[in-house]
């Protein structure tokens, strides 16, 4: 029932009009406080602003909150997949089982270790990775599987276990949307051998660019960090100083993406607030939950009862008799200033990877099936109910 009646559209409303007077409303805005402009500027000032003691503080920090012993932070989530798949020794011929329903990075990363991303259909009613076509698509030559904990929503990490030890294969998580998520009592990233996070700007917590991959083993720690700065075995910041400043050996070649200390004077005062911020989005999306109610579309599913959602995004499923479809729907919140995006188009319908992959969109119904109708509305801390009420009002007059 809409409780406005049609006086959803009153310009006497004010947030009905146009949302903020001519102020778009942004899917996701990062929250940067005083702190962290003044410790950038510190880190500036310090004179060391390239990998050095910020961030070696916030791996500390990260590693602590997530309850791992070790943390590599990097110049992104890609570079932390990518590095990810590299310790574990994917390489030429393998294959890695890759949601379809995920951001582009996943599968770009397989590609570019030589290897195959084999996709994987969607839990219709989470969007997160089928974990039963997951195992139907195992052969001889998998060695991976990559789940995503997409929206925040944790993949049911007893099953992937499982799935994992049958077939004796290595679990890399994208967290990219999870940070602060836990199942059974401990955070994500606390859980497999290897997980990476992002700190991209529209994040649960940024560095503007960045990322991170959690850890158990020490020495892979150690390697990971060699790989990010071309795989010399001391930085620089570790010879600063050093009488013998030149001594560091290449054991292997390593990349270029480590993640530099102006972007960890960020992230160091981003972390302690992540566990405020995901209440406040999760009292939003209860509030979302509450005023879509009754409209046509899908809402997003609960995380079970023993995990915490990390409430990143809030995506919504327009109904298949909805009488305007995802597209007309964005277009009309679009017209209220109000910003929306598509989590997402799933990747076996992107050019390269359909020709590539030879899959059809029907090949992975459920996958091709979320693409067209999902949307994602918007969604961060600093959102009033207020915003959420207006969101509502578009919606609703989008769909009647
Ligand atoms: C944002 C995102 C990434 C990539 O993160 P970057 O830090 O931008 O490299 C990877 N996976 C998913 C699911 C994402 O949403």
């Amino acid at each position: 029932m809409n409780l406005f009646g049609s006086g959803c559209d009153t310009p006497s409303m004010g947030i009905r009009a146009g949302v903020r007077g001519e102020q778009m409303l942004g899917v996701s805005v990062p929250q940067i406080g005083d702190e962290e402009i003044a410790e950038v500027v510190d880190a500036i000032r310090s004179g060391w602003v390239t990998s050095g003691p910020r961030v070696s503080e916030l791996q500390h920090r990260l590693a602590d909150y997530l309850g791992v012993p070790f943390v590599r932070c990097l110049n992104s989530c890609t570079a932390s997949l990518s590095l990810a798949l590299y310790v574990s020794g994917v390489g030429l011929g393998d294959e890695v089982l890759v949601p379809a329903l995920t951001f582009a990075s996943c599968a770009n990363v397989v590609v570019h270790r030589g290897a195959k991303p084999v996709f994987v259909d969607t839990d219709p009613e989470t969007g997160l990775i089928d974990l039963a076509d997951a195992e139907a698509k195992v052969t001889p030559a998998t060695r991976a599987i990559m789940p995503v904990h997409l929206a925040g929503h944790p993949v049911d990490l007893d099953a992937v276990e499982a799935l994992c030890a049958r077939h004796g294969i290595e679990v890399v998580e994208d967290a990219a949307h999870a940070i602060g998520a836990s199942w059974r009592g401990r955070r994500i990233g606390s859980h497999g051998d290897l997980t990476a996070f992002s700190f991209h700007a529209t994040k649960n917590i940024t560095t503007f660019e960045g990322g991170a991959l959690a850890l158990w083993d020490e020495a892979t720690a150690e390697r990971v960090g060699r790989l990010a700065l071309n795989g010399i075995t001391r930085s620089s910041w570790a010879r600063h100083g050093d009488a013998d400043a030149a001594g560091y050996d290449v054991p292997e070649p390593g990349y270029k993406l480590a993640m530099h200390d102006v972007a960890a004077a960020v992230g160091i005062h981003q972390l302690p607030r992540l566990d405020g911020w995901i209440d406040q989005r999760r009292d939003l999306a209860d509030l979302y939950d509450a005023r879509l109610a009754g409209l046509p579309l899908e809402l997003p599913p609960r995380a079970p009862a023993h995990a915490r959602h990390a409430h990143h995004l809030y995506i919504v499923r327009v109904a298949r008799n909805a009488p305007v479809g995802r597209d007309g729907v964005a277009a009309a919140l679009r017209a209220r200033n109000i910003g929306t995006s598509v989590h997402f188009r799933a990747l076996h319908l992107h050019s390269w990877y359909r020709e590539h992959s030879g899959l059809a969109p029907r090949d992975l119904p459920a996958a091709a099936d979320w693409s067209a109708r999902a949307l994602t509305l918007p969604l961060f801390p600093a959102m009033t109910a207020d915003d959420v009420e207006a969101v509502g009002c578009a919606l609703e007059d989008a769909f009647s």
